[in-house]
């Protein structure tokens, strides 16, 4: 008889709600072992006895044959004594309060739920909330940690004996599924119109009746019909219509305030995609994914998709339905072509304010817009938004992080202290660090308004909770009117370190790279508060984590009238024409056509005087500037529209590149003068404007390679970080690398944080950790 052992294992990581204790219990039935399994606030425990060779190769497939949404970080091993249990148990979870569990982001309906939901005959069929172990809501709907169905949102329903009896069966897919549901036990929908009332849904379900599928084929008529509807989701609401019906679309552009900037797509599966974009395989990885991201996708031409969706873009934003509601909308039966190529599926929100996530907020805030509202009553604890990627060279790059991704942490490969890094104004996240881990949050907003600053707080106080993180030290950014920065100074208790917006660009291009030396780092973007108080935005560094120095930037020009200056381009260009042909303005210009002559003089004696003016080095700025002397863009009506329709402009294959000028004082300046000179000249000889749109990408491109070289030349560093929100240029980017390439820099992008200033909090929180650690 062989001897018994008893093994304690500890394991660390995303290992609650992906299936991991019934994956336990099946693997020790099989090697007969004995004893428990159980969830800790920081994973998962077991314990294990039986015959040696036994536990042995239990615990080499824990690690190996995990299911796959199972992350594991660390596992602890060690023996205890043996007490001759006879089976194997799954006991209710063990609270301890110490170290911080890691919280599955949500996740995608799997291909069995699918087949629940749409097979006529499944008890589930047509139900918008069928989930299973391997999939459904997570972050969304974790009040707090041990994960477990009392401490989630779907405490308020009561398992049916059915439901109830595939939870406690270990055989059962759905064995332990915290969010488990049926029609007969579960949330459901309802469809009400703007005024809240109940509208009527026919029973077109024969047999027995389906009031979810009912409400479901209700409002595709209603969207067919052309008909705007909100639709309560997983982190929050959309606004939906079909995405070919050009009035449509319009009509919901003008009801939301949206002005010009993009809507996301949603269509039934990939070859519905395919007609209106070009999906490449990397981004049908993405776009297939448990994450289920919005992709940026070209789009075709002479689609059918309108062309309200995305004006002046040639990319689309699409996503695949990620729960069984989205999918739904486009059929019950799978042999059915999808109702819809795609549909809008915008963020349920006005201008710029949070998405909404409580009925009772969708009704008031967004009566104006929806024709109807579809409601259900699982609540949204957590909200969040639809993240963004695009795929560059192959690797999924994230926009914008949130749904899918977050809380999911980044392992920094040693500890920090604990830190709560604000982050920026614009896009913001924030970033909690504890242990070795990088908490981010997910993506917050323009933190511009109250509702934006509430919901900062709201999704604080629920990391901390579920991270059970206490920061000691808060990180800020140096601009002293961001309501972030002025949050940071209202904690009392908190060590408090200010943090440069472009150092903390490079920091978090370092640390999701795992990089801990001096770099180069290239940080260009709209808006960054500078040492100097001057704003920058077109830095180049020699930087490591406690330390930087700010050894080249575009030479300063002023912009006048504060914000004014963002969002009307015209006012950069002015400014730039003026600082390259000084008080002789060059003649013929679509920009003295297109803005009034009052103006244009009023802006010009404002410069001369230096009168409400502030000097600039914005990569950003100079985007605006040149799309407004193109004739391209003269206002915008949403951040970085003018230097979007600018990319959109250039044509590929363009040669050419325009003088500019090195100058050699402490920092170094780049002069773009001869550059804006020379475009005058080419758009005066009727040059095309693709071609000088294409020229002036191809000048930064080589100016950020000369600058680098020069640096490499008196710092022998080699290694260059590209961050900023300009570098989600794909024009630049890829000519950058190039012309980086041909120097032979070791080149460094982003891929799990977003370049713009959605990565800012995660640089704030590595530089903050770095300065309080060597007393800086
Ligand atoms: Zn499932
Ligand atoms: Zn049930």
């Amino acid at each position: 008889m062989a001897i018994c052992k008893r093994k304690r294992i500890e394991i660390r990581g995303v290992v609650q709600g992906v299936g991991f204790r019934p994956f336990v219990y099946h693997l020790a039935l099989r090697y007969r072992l004995s004893g428990f399994v159980c969830n800790t606030p920081d994973g998962v425990m077991i314990e294990a006895e039986g015959a040696d060779s036994a536990l042995a190769e239990f615990s080499h497939c824990l690690t190996h044959d995990s299911p796959p949404l199972a992350e594991i970080l660390d596992v602890v091993t060690c023996e205890v004594n043996p007490l001759q249990d006879t089976e194997f148990k799954i006991l209710a979870s063990l609270e301890r309060p110490f170290e911080s569990v890691l919280v599955s982001p949500d996740v995608a309906t799997c291909d069995d739920c699918r087949r629940d939901f749409t097979h006529p005959a499944d008890r589930r069929f047509g139900y918008p909330f069928t989930n299973c172990t391997n999939c459904g809501p997570r972050y969304s709907l974790i009040e707090d940690v041990p994960y477990d169905r009392a401490r989630t949102t779907m405490r308020e329903f009561r398992m049916c004996a059915e439901c109830q009896a595939e939870y406690n069966n270990p055989g059962n897919r759905r064995f332990h599924a915290q969010p488990n549901a049926c029609p007969a036990c579960g949330p459901g929908v309802w469809l009400v119109d703007a005024a809240g009332v109940n509208l009527p849904t026919e029973t077109a379900s024969e047999g027995a009746t389906n009031p979810n599928l009912d409400v479901i084929r209700e409002v595709r008529r209603l969207l067919r019909q052309g008909k705007v509807v909100a639709i309560k989701g997983l982190g929050g609401f959309h606004l939906a219509c079909d995405a070919e019906n050009d009035g449509a679309v319009a009509r919901l552009r003008a009801l939301k305030r949206r002005s010009d900037k993009p809507f996301a797509l949603m269509s039934a599966d990939v070859s519905s995609i395919a007609r209106f974009c070009i999906v490449r395989e990397a981004e049908q990885k993405s776009l297939l994914s448990s994450r289920r991201p919005i992709v940026i996708l070209p789009r075709r031409p002479g689609t059918r998709i309108s062309s309200a969706v995305a004006p002046a873009n040639n990319t689309l934003g699409v996503m695949l339905p990620y729960t069984p509601l989205h999918a739904l909308l486009f059929g019950d039966n799978p042999e059915d072509p999808p109702a819809f190529t795609a549909l809008v599926m915008t963020s349920g929100n006005m201008s710029e304010e949070p998405i909404v996530t409580s009925n009772e907020d969708a009704l008031r805030r967004l009566g104006s817009v929806a024709d109807a509202f579809l409601l259900h009553n699982r609540r949204i604890h957590m909200r969040e938004d639809d993240s963004v990627v695009r795929v560059f060279q192959g690797k999924e790059r994230v926009l914008r992080r949130s749904r899918g991704y977050v809380p999911a942490v980044i392992d920094l490969g040693a500890p920090l202290a604990e830190i709560l890094a604000c982050g920026p104004e614009l896009k913001n996240t924030f970033c909690l660090t504890h242990d070795r881990h990088a908490i981010l949050s997910q993506h917050i907003g323009d933190l511009e308004n109250y509702e934006t600053l509430v919901f900062f707080e709201e999704t604080l106080a629920n990391l901390k909770r579920l991270f059970r993180v206490e920061p000691k030290v808060i990180a800020y950014d140096l601009h002293p009117r961001y309501l972030s920065t002025q949050y940071a100074f209202e904690q009392s208790g908190l060590r408090r370190v200010g943090v440069q917006h472009h150092h903390a660009h490079i920091a978090s291009c370092m640390a999701e790279n795992g990089l801990n030396e001096k770099v180069i780092g290239v940080a260009f973007d709209g808006t960054g508060y500078g040492t100097d108080g001057q704003i920058w935005g077109g830095e180049f560094l020699v930087a490591e984590f406690e330390h930087f120095e700010r050894r080249a930037h575009l030479r300063y020009f002023p912009l006048a009238g504060g914000d004014a200056a963002i969002r009307q381009p015209w006012r950069s260009a002015l400014s730039c024409l003026r600082e390259a042909f000084g008080s002789d303005l060059p003649d013929g210009l679509p920009l003295w056509n297109s803005v009034s002559k009052r103006e244009t003089a009023l802006v010009l004696k404002m410069l001369e005087k230096g009168i409400n003016t502030v000097a600039t080095s914005s990569c950003g700025r100079l985007f605006d500037a040149v799309a407004s002397i193109l004739g391209l863009r003269h206002e915008i009506n949403f951040e970085g529209q003018a230097a979007v329709e600018l990319e959109m402009a250039a044509v590929a294959g363009t040669e050419g590149v325009y003088p500019f000028q090195l100058e050699f004082t402490e920092p170094w300046q780049v002069d773009v003068r001869p550059m804006i000179e020379s475009i005058v000249r080419e758009l005066q000889e009727r040059e095309a404007v693709g071609a000088i749109a294409a020229r002036f990408h191809n000048t930064l491109a080589v100016m950020i390679a000369e600058v680098c070289r020069e640096l490499r030349r008196r710092e022998m560093l080699n290694k260059v970080c590209l961050s900023g929100g300009t570098f989600q240029n794909m024009f630049l980017l890829e000519r950058t690398l190039t012309a980086l390439a041909d120097y032979n820099f070791e080149v460094y992008l982003h891929e799990r944080v977003p370049p713009n200033d959605g990565g800012i909090s995660l640089g704030q929180a590595v530089i903050a950790n770095a300065k309080v650690k060597k007393g800086v």
